[in-house]
């Protein structure tokens, strides 16, 4: 070994502690190192090659003798050659990458690493050389595997975007076997799903005519069925000999190569695609497989979805046939109620039309008893026609036949006159009343006798659930075209549970019915029916043993 290249290396290497040092000259022992470095290295001076290992000549290719005549223009391209000089002169020690050139011609990715050292009275350059070409390779290699990766995830995200969003499940399907085409770029795809009872039918097809396919799925030796069984993707070359799809299904559709993958959901088998080409597929890349695997995690999705859509919309269907059905039931019930109603009101009638006879005394004088006997029978039969009336003002509101009998009129007038009409009940009762009307009429185009009824039954069931000593505030306003009715007491209140039931035809609060506080809970029904048929809205605020707050908002005609 020259001594050059040896005083280098004894420069560059930090030399063992002598007592370790193997028994072997200088000379040698940085010749056999400086030959089993992996890099290539090489001294110069001013360019020339003076000294080279032997990864230098295997690098190179070139022979010792040869290469002592060569200078480093000779073995990096020429457009390094700026930048060497640059180093060479600027004694660098960087990495730095260069392409180089072999004795046979051919470029090489290089790295390379200069240092000065001292060369008898002048001073070299000792360069260490490292080929990079294949890790270059390797990497531009993982670059263009990343790209086509990327381009797989687009293309397969796209196919996946295209799959309806619909409740048409066999659309869906249909559509997911086009996509497997699309991705597969093969000749005929078909989706294969259990039928419940133990088989494997095909429910859609795409690319070419198939006749309806239907595996058992403990079919011994069947493609299909293994694979939904395993889970586990299935691919052959040539269909030729293969046993596992029948001979009939490859016949006539000029099948070559085939590809059965499972259709997988939270890791569940939900069925099998497969897909089929009419050229032959020397294998399955890794990439291909990939693809099909990601599409067939797309089609899970879609499938799901689109079972879950059309179950929806049956459900739909279902609920809208129930909802029509309850309100056809709902209609003959209140016609019912309403004819019987009609039924019963005419003997009633007859009743008190005798009643008054009897009362009158035009056919004999009653005795004390007979008249107390008349008076009970009186009043239950009023009581009997109160709520013959009551449920057919509330059949006709909701079967919508109650005739409206609109007219304008000041509301004020109505709630005095409803006001007045209660004093003696008030007084009864021992109830303050606070009435706050406003100076100016209230003017409101409404059916006078209907309205009258909602004011009767709000004062009255103020007056009947406010204990004797309590207070009742009526107040009425008007703003913005509508009027507000506020009848608000300082009775026994409602619980929160049932302020929500309140407007329910028959439904009394729990307040009400422990206290037995008569009543048949079709009031404010009726109230409500009346108010919205005019276009009002009807609420209540109440706190239980605190009182009530009953508002009513109508729109006025001025
Ligand atoms: P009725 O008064 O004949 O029971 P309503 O339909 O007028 O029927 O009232 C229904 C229920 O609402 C009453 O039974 C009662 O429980 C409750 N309610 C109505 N008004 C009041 C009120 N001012 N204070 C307390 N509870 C009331």
């Amino acid at each position: 070994m020259a001594p050059s290249l040896k005083n280098g290396l004894r420069h560059l290497l930090r030399r063992a502690a002598p007592g370790d040092a193997p028994r072997l000259s200088d000379d040698v022992r940085l010749a056999m190192i400086a030959d089993t470095l992996f890099d290539a290295v090489f001294v110069h001076v001013d360019g020339w090659i003076v000294e080279l290992n032997r990864p230098f000549e295997e690098m190179f290719g070139y022979r010792p003798e040869e290469a002592v005549r060569l200078t480093v223009f000779d073995i990096f391209a020429s457009e390094y050659h700026d930048l060497l000089v640059d180093k060479i002169q600027g004694e660098s020690t960087d990495r730095y990458e260069v392409v180089g050139v072999t004795a046979t011609g051919e470029g090489r990715h290089m790295e390379v690493c200069g240092r000065t050292i001292p060369y008898g009275e002048r001073t070299a350059r000792v360069v260490a050389v490292r080929d990079t070409t294949e890790r270059k390779l390797a990497e531009e290699q993982v670059g263009v595997l990343a790209f086509q990766y990327a381009a797989d995830l687009t293309t397969v995200s796209e196919v996946a975007r295209r799959l309806p969003r619909t409740a048409d499940a066999l659309g869906a399907r249909e559509a997911i076997c086009e996509g497997a085409l699309a991705v597969c770029d093969g000749m005929i795809a078909v989706l294969m799903e259990p039928d419940g009872t133990g088989h494997l039918v095909s429910t859609a097809v795409a690319g070419a005519d198939a006749a309806p396919m239907h595996v058992p799925i403990d079919a011994e030796g069947a493609a299909t069925a293994r694979v939904f069984l395993s889970g586990e993707p299935y691919f052959v070359a040539d269909l030729t000999g293969e046993q596992g799809l029948s001979r009939r299904v490859v016949d006539k559709t000029g099948a070559v190569s085939a590809l059965w993958q499972p259709v997988l959901q939270d890791g569940r088998t939900v069925g099998v695609l497969l897909v089929a080409w009419d050229r032959e597929l020397a294998h399955l890349s890794d990439r291909a497989a990939a693809v099909v695997g990601l599409f067939a995690a797309e089609a899970a999705v879609a499938i799901e979805r689109a079972d879950v859509l059309a179950r929806l919309d049956e459900l739909n269907g279902t609920l809208a046939r129930q909802v029509e059905a309850l309100r056809l039931s709902d209609q003959v019930k209140s016609d019912f109620v309403s004819s019987v109603s009609h039924e019963l009101r005419t003997p009633l009638a007859s009743i008190l039309g005798y009643l008054e006879i009897l009362t009158s005394e035009e056919v004999g004088e009653l005795t004390d008893l007979q008249s107390e006997f008349l008076d009970i029978i009186e009043t239950n039969s009023h009581r009997l026609l109160t709520l013959i009336d009551d449920l057919l003002t509330l059949a006709g509101l909701e079967n919508g036949k109650l005739a409206m009998r609109l007219e304008a009129f000041d509301l004020s007038e109505l709630v005095y006159g409803g006001i007045q009409a209660e004093r003696p009940a008030l007084a009864e009762r021992g109830l303050e009343i606070d009435l706050q009307l406003p100076a100016d009429p209230v003017q409101i185009n409404a059916d006078t006798h209907r309205l009258g009824q909602v004011v009767d039954n709000l004062l009255a069931n103020a007056i009947k659930f406010t204990p004797a000593g309590g207070r009742i505030s009526v107040r009425l306003t008007e703003a913005e075209g509508l009027a507000e009715l506020v009848v608000e007491d300082s009775g026994i209140g409602i619980s929160p549970d049932d302020v929500g039931n309140l407007f329910e035809r028959f439904f009394r609060a729990g307040s009400a019915t422990e206290q037995a506080i008569p009543g048949t809970g079709l009031g404010l029904a009726i109230s409500k029916g009346i108010v919205e048929a005019h276009g009002g809205a009807i609420a209540v605020t109440s706190e239980l043993g605190h009182g009530s707050t009953f508002t009513v908002l109508l729109p006025t005609s001025a």
